[in-house]
């Protein structure tokens, strides 16, 4: 999965203020972009991700820390369990033999499957994860279709230039159109029927209030691969899985959820434009973020409730 990427992080000057980490020469997309480049060609373009898009519609504040500022983050139990199954589910699909499972029965494949993670945290998962493949096998041998059952992209990264527009988003008008670089690793894209569906993974779980930035996720998906030169195929469906959850979903693509990431796009380079990132604070979301200790809003709402995080 790793693109060899490396994160280059800010640091504390001798006067206590964080400096910001800067482009490299030969860079041709960054975080630490500046729209007044725009006309420069020896400069970088603005780099957007699935991830850093969901940090700014997250909190804007948050994002300049963690993308602009390059901060480090705490790195949570949730965000390691993460990586980890994410890893050994990619794992799983180079090792399996589909040649061995062809024949076998549910119970065997299922046996088999669980033997083909390569990780011992986590089973509870795993396990589910084993038992969701083993079905999906049986399925497609049924309708003759075995050959679907292998991801056509596992954890595939892509990369693409597009054009955001002037008006894209009328609330959020920007100065003129801006090319930017949109990169993003797709956990797998199955092939039915000739057609594309990209397809992540959650190790959360699963709540209907989820469903907006999963769609909002997919759209990007979705952007990505039809403007890269990596991928070809028509993109009807997306859909998302949340083994905790035992949850699978897939859906016609919405093309509201489409134009809405369209338009955060747009917002994201006003942000820029503007070099204004606000924070949006809320107590219950704001206890969990690792910038709470220097984040003004938060520390405004602390001293208005007159009591600390810790
Ligand atoms: S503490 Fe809250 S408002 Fe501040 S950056 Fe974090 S999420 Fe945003």
């Amino acid at each position: 999965m790793s693109d060899g990427y490396k994160r280059t992080y800010g640091h504390e000057n001798e006067n206590g203020e964080w400096v910001r980490p800067v482009p490299k020469p030969d860079d041709e997309y960054t975080y630490q972009w500046n729209p007044e480049w725009i006309d420069e060609h020896d400069k970088p373009i603005l780099k957007i991700t699935k991830s850093s898009l969901g940090s700014f519609k997250w909190c804007n504040k948050q994002y300049e820390f963690s993308y602009l500022d390059r901060r480090p983050q705490d790195q949570s139990e949730a965000m390691l369990k993460g990586t980890i199954v994410h890893d050994a589910y990619e794992d799983f699909y180079k090792s399996v033999d589909i040649k061995k499972v062809e024949n076998m029965t549910f119970t065997e494949m299922n046996d088999y499957f669980v033997g083909h993670f390569p990780i011992t945290d986590y089973s509870d998962m795993t396990d589910s994860i084993a038992t969701f493949e083993a079905q999906r096998f049986v399925d497609a041998r049924n309708e003759d279709k075995i050959d679907e059952w292998m991801p056509t992209g596992n954890e595939l990264q892509l990369d693409a230039k597009i054009t955001i527009g002037a008006n894209d988003n009328p609330k959020y008008p920007l100065s003129r159109d801006y090319i930017v670089h949109i990169q993003g690793i797709i956990d797998r894209i199955y092939t039915e029927n000739g057609k594309s569906i990209p397809f992540e993974l959650k190790t959360g779980v699963w709540k209907d209030s989820k469903k907006t930035t999963m769609r909002r996720e997919m759209s990007f998906y979705k952007m990505l691969m039809e403007a890269s030169d990596d991928w070809e195929g028509e993109i009807t469906h997306w859909g998302w899985y949340y083994p905790a959850s035992n949850y699978v979903y897939v859906e016609e693509v919405n093309k509201r959820s489409i134009t809405s990431m369209k338009k955060s796009l747009a917002e994201l380079i006003h942000s820029y434009e503007q070099n204004n990132f606000k924070p949006s604070y809320f107590h219950k979301k704001c206890v969990h973020c690792s910038f709470v200790g220097i984040c003004p809003a938060a520390l405004d709402a602390e001293l208005n409730r007159g009591s600390s995080w810790v």
